[in-house]
């Protein structure tokens, strides 16, 4: 009677209302001496949990912490004498948060109440048997969904396992000890530091000396391959790859790649902080990154995933998000400083600005394509991607923030700011109120305006140059004796914007300024050295802002993304010829169920975008791309041309996007290839070419892409003279 009181005052604290900072005042746990026992046939999971927590002075006199419910206790024992516990069964409809979670409560009576640190081993066991089910998503790449599987096949355990107990806002150290059949190795965070092989099982031993949020644990039959790393500081660390025997010759690339990322992001972010870093490959889809190691798909190991947003990215998530942990309650800011360092900031680290300036494009097109006006909401509110706009809202824009925090207060501040956001909160909790602080700290400003526009605010501005003239007066530039006037106009609530403004002068020469704009409509009065011919305002991408949608170059991601969209299928035999179409148009509906579907022998419907499957021989509809494209296109029974080169032979491919006539937000995209075969190569990774005008294929592969300007772009105009 007196424990169901005590649970019900204990509940709401424990399940999911605690903060970080309100757990720091409940009981804590310190330290896992956690010995599992893993039969993965059996699906078996057998533990012993040694745990040290501590009870802070007038806390209730029970300690409760989470389980997952398929894990049975069969005994909590105090220095050797074993104490009664009770189960609270699943508050909740195990839908959000951790209210499937099961809460194991012991009542503590005198003496055990009085001691400030105790130490509770916890046994349990019991089948964890959670197959992972593929992700439906096609275009969008997400981790199959499991809470956590222990079987044949590999065995992966994680936060989201609550495979051993925990009280939430602690953040113990670990030591593990794990028993495998022989022939399998696990993986989990920090050092391992023991192994044996003994009657037909494998016991090793685990370090984790860091802080940590939620343990993760995988095994599988993995073949190792280590290389000790030098960091700059001095210390050793240990590079290893645990890859399948399939896939284990791309051991040395990703030892290569894995050794590169760390030189160049321990130079810029400080020391790496964890005494390991592997890749390991995964048993279901995956793109990981934990603490110290990164977690990768076998689909997505074999395709050589160690570019900057690959490998690179999860890398940089041992310094943000593994090390300086993301403060929930205030959003997440981890994905977007993780996206801006390694996605971004690796191509100019290396030298590469024109991809650096592509980048920064694909950001804001991402943005424009994927979150529309009125549906926006504050990055204070992305807590972590499950769509296209989440990503472009809590990774692209949010790197693009970043970017102009650098621009704002220049490389001298801003890396340094980075370095001491990673030295300071390693290890425990950071939210954007403290990146505010630090930011602020280290330049002597006050960054509150810049915090509250990005980061408190959904949108993004929308400028555009509504007139430029030029005159002579008695404060122009002495050498031309002009002044350039612009009136720069912004759309809704202005922003406070750096731009830069470059103009081309006569005779080939160009001028820059950084415009500083804050109001709705602004005249700025500017000296020139010559006369200017064009403005451009930041033609390279430096300021988040909206483009709009009517400006993108045509593309199928805008198909993707318009409210009214039709498929057009061949509707014509033989069934040899439309079978790739067929296939692909099956698997877009059955995933768009609110698409139109019609055939070529239809009307066209009057509003929306096209996307029409099969060359002109095939498919009726593919003539109005004719109407669309313009003179740029030629499309023929057994050939198509494009910019005056003609591309022939039956392993030939096009995706082609141009604007539908009169529907300026709409377009019309056509896939034709020149054979059957063609076709079906291109298709089943049509989504992911969705962001030019046209792609060639040649077997599959990309032999030219490009786009199609859009209309018109009101951020470049010509100058009136007087
Ligand atoms: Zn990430």
């Amino acid at each position: 009677m007196i424990v169901a009181a005590l649970l019900l005052a204990d509940g709401p604290a424990l399940a999911g209302g605690a903060t970080a900072e309100g757990a720091a005042r409940s009981a804590e746990i310190l330290h896992h001496e956690l010995s599992v026992e893993l039969a993965p046939e059996q699906h078996r999971l057998r533990a012993t949990d040694r745990m040290t927590v501590t009870v802070p002075a007038g806390a209730q006199p029970s300690l409760s912490w989470s389980l997952n419910p398929a894990l049975r206790v069969t005994a909590v024992m105090h220095e050797g004498r074993p104490l009664r516990w009770d189960v609270q069964p699943p508050a909740g409809s195990g839908q959000a948060g951790r209210d499937w979670l099961r809460q194991v409560t012991v009542p503590l009576a005198a003496p055990v109440a009085e001691q400030r640190e105790l130490k509770l081993e916890v046994r349990y066991e019991g089948l964890l048997d959670d197959p992972p089910r593929e992700s439906r998503q096609l275009r969008f790449v997400t981790p199959s969904e499991t809470e956590g599987h222990i079987g044949g096949e590999g065995v992966y355990l994680s936060g989201e396992t609550h495979w051993y107990p925990d009280i939430e806002g602690s953040l113990p150290t670990f030591a593990v000890r794990v028993t495998l059949p022989e022939g399998w190795s696990a993986v989990t965070h920090g050092l391992q530091v023991a192994r044996r092989v003994q009657n037909g099982h494998v016991a090793e031993e685990w370090d984790v000396a860091a802080k940590t949020e939620a343990l993760s644990l995988v095994a599988n039959r993995f073949v190792q391959a280590h290389r000790e790393w030098k960091a700059p500081d001095g210390r050793t660390v240990d590079v290893a790859t645990y890859l399948f025997p399939e896939e284990a010759q791309l051991a040395e690339e990703y030892l290569d790649a894995t050794v590169r990322y760390l030189d160049a992001y321990s130079c810029l972010l400080g020391p790496y902080p964890f005494p390991k870093f592997a890749v390991v490959e995964n048993f279901f889809a995956s793109g990981l990154g934990m603490p110290s190691f990164t977690l990768l798909g076998s689909g997505v190991v074999k395709r050589h995933y160690v570019q900057p947003y690959a490998l690179g990215h999860e890398i940089v998530h041992s310094w943000i998000g593994n090390w300086v942990l993301n403060r929930r309650e205030q959003g997440n800011w981890v994905e977007g400083l993780t996206t801006y360092l390694a996605n971004y900031y690796y191509d100019e680290l290396t030298g590469k600005p024109d991809q650096a300036r592509d980048q920064r494009r694909l950001m804001l097109l991402s943005y424009a394509v994927y979150v529309r006006p009125g549906e926006d909401y504050p990055v204070a509110a992305f807590r972590q991607k499950t769509d296209q706009k989440d990503n472009a809202i809590g990774y692209q824009k949010t790197a693009m923030i970043f970017h102009q925090l650098r621009r704002e207060l220049g490389e001298t501040v801003f890396w340094p700011a980075i370095r001491r956001l990673v030295a300071g909160y390693g290890g425990t909790y950071a939210g954007w109120a403290d990146l505010e602080q630090v930011f602020a700290a280290a330049s002597g400003k006050d960054l509150r305006w810049f915090f509250a526009q990005w980061v408190e605010r959904p949108g993004a501005p929308l400028v555009t140059i509504a007139a430029a003239r030029t005159d002579r007066s008695s404060a122009a530039d002495p050498e031309s004796g002009l002044r350039l006037a612009v009136r720069i106009v912004q759309r809704g609530e202005p922003y406070r914007l750096h731009l830069r403004l470059v103009a081309d002068l006569a005779g080939g020469r160009t001028h820059e300024t950084r415009l500083e704009v804050s109001a709705a409509e602004q005249i700025l009065s500017l000296s020139v050295p010559g006369a200017p011919t064009r403005l451009r305002l930041d033609p390279d991408f430096d300021t988040f802002r909206r483009l709009p949608r009517e400006q993108l170059p045509p593309m199928l991601n805008l198909y993707v993304t318009d409210r009214n969209r039709t498929l057009v299928l061949p509707a014509a035999e033989p069934a040899t010829e439309t079978a790739p179409y067929r296939e692909l148009g099956r698997q877009v509906a059955a995933r768009e169920p609110a698409m139109t579907q019609i055939t070529d022998r239809d009307p066209a419907p009057a509003e929306g975008s096209l996307l029409i499957l099969g060359g002109p021989a095939l498919n009726e509809g593919a003539a109005l791309m004719r109407q669309a494209c313009g003179e740029r296109v030629r499309l023929e029974r057994d050939r198509f041309t494009l910019d005056g080169a003609a591309y022939e032979g039956p392993e030939m491919a096009l995706l082609l996007s141009c604007r539908r006539p009169g529907h300026p937000g709409s377009v019309m995209v056509l896939l034709y290839g020149l054979s059957p075969q063609a076709a079906a190569k291109v298709a089943r990774l049509l989504f992911f070419y969705g962001w030019q005008s046209y792609v060639v294929f040649r077997d599959g592969t990309v032999v030219t892409r490009g786009d199609f300007s859009s209309a018109q772009d009101e951020l470049e105009v010509s100058v009136e003279m007087p």
